[in-house]
């Protein structure tokens, strides 16, 4: 067994080793420090870089929650610290070429790492702009609402279009379950969502190495599937942001976040639910409409990809078809962890949605469910059968 699996989340950073799957992983994040009060820990974490300044980045509720505490604590112990603040408003941050140029502009040249505190979007951008330009990067999350936190990607708008863009790893990454637990109720519902949306993608990788033979780590399946199980057993005290669920929320986060980033792919962590959240949240982007949180599309789109499956059990191998449960007890465990559970319900149209399905598959360059049906003459009837079922 690798020895990984006997390892807390606090243990991983740095960790290396030989694995079943024939590679040698490497997890080299600095520090994951996940718990109550950590910000704390803050100073000691970004040390290494006191000789030069810290560039700070948050949003206006950012800043409010965590980064105001955390500009304090370093400059407490000493360092030079410089803050860009996004003030978008109500509006949600999207992060684009706008957001990316203004965080470039702030990197002074005596800058030594930046500090990325807030969620999904702040954490892309500081992620995307550290990686062009060499620098470090620590993540103070605010919010557990999806498991970008650990991953060397970042997703960004360009043009309109959503593309992840490669980029590193952060330097550290700090979760202070104080602060993430006092989230939105709507972010916490998104990153539940995008929990659940790990079950699909789970069996979405299991039908590629069937039938296309592609690479897949054991390990890392079981560490994805192990937070799964400790989070889904808590979920239905996350609406009462019980200080255990959001403890394994974030866990189930952030090590999906450590398999990807084992794995050097996010197949642990993404399958075809997530290409039909990408696709509608291009046509909010191309629309000028606020997109709704990636985890809660990934969420409503985990069901409509398991009916995918139900609708081909005659053909899907049977070791997928075991991975991916009834659509029902999914929408289920959405409802009993406070995220929404259909389309219709968070506004997506049913042209939207219908299209979804036909072209979703286009999305990524990626083998899954929806392109096993394409292959099989089932796309069209099976595309046109679950939208009946949800819209008619
Ligand atoms: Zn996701
Ligand atoms: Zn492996």
């Amino acid at each position: 067994m690798n020895e990984i699996l006997n390892l807390s989340i606090n243990e991983m950073a740095q960790t290396e080793f030989d694995c079943s799957c024939g590679k040698h992983h490497n997890f080299s994040i600095h520090d994951v420090i996940i718990g109550s009060g950590v910000i704390d820990q803050l100073p000691q974490v970004a040390a290494p870089f006191k000789d030069g300044k810290i560039l700070m980045v948050s949003d206006n509720n950012t800043h409010r929650v965590a980064g105001e505490k955390a500009a304090a604590l370093l400059k407490e112990a000493g360092f030079d610290v410089k803050e860009l603040i996004f003030d978008r408003g109500d509006d949600i941050l999207i992060p684009d070429e706008s957001v990316v140029g203004r965080i470039l502009q702030e990197q002074d040249l005596d800058v030594k790492v930046i500090i990325a505190v807030g969620s999904g979007s702040l954490n892309d951008s500081v992620k995307y702009v550290t990686s062009r330009t060499g620098l470090p990067y620590i993540i103070c999350g605010t919010a557990p609402s999806m498991d970008g936190y650990v991953s060397d990607g970042a997703p960004l708008m360009a043009d309109g279009f959503k593309i992840s863009y490669p980029a590193h790893l952060a330097y550290g990454v700090i979760g202070d379950t104080d602060i993430m637990k006092d989230a939105p109720a709507d972010l916490i519902a998104a990153g539940f969502g995008d929990v659940v949306g790990k079950i699909t993608a789970l069996a979405d990788w299991d039908l590629a190495v069937n039938v296309k033979d592609v690479y897949r780590c054991d390990t890392t399946v079981e560490l994805v599937n192990r937070a799964l199980d400790k989070c889904f057993a808590k979920s239905d005290l996350l609406p009462e942001r019980d200080e255990e669920a959001i403890q394994y929320l974030i866990e189930a986060l952030t090590l999906t976040g450590v398999a990807m980033a084992l794995v050097n792919i996010s197949r642990p962590a993404s399958g075809a639910e997530h290409m039909l959240s990408h696709y509608w949240e291009m046509d909010y982007v191309s629309r000028g409409v606020n997109p709704i949180h990636h985890g809660i599309q990934v969420g409503v789109a985990t069901p409509v990809i398991a009916r995918f499956f139900e609708e081909m059990k005659d053909i899907i191998p049977e070791s997928s078809m075991a991975l991916c449960p009834p659509h029902e007890e999914i929408e289920d465990l959405l409802r009993r962890g406070g995220a929404p559970v259909s389309p219709k319900e968070i506004g997506i149209s049913r042209e939207l949605f219908l299209n979804s399905l036909l072209e979703g598959y286009t999305v990524r360059p990626r083998y899954s469910v929806m392109e096993y049906a394409k292959e099989n003459g089932r796309l069209e009837a099976i595309a046109q059968k679950i939208t009946a079922e949800l819209y008619d």
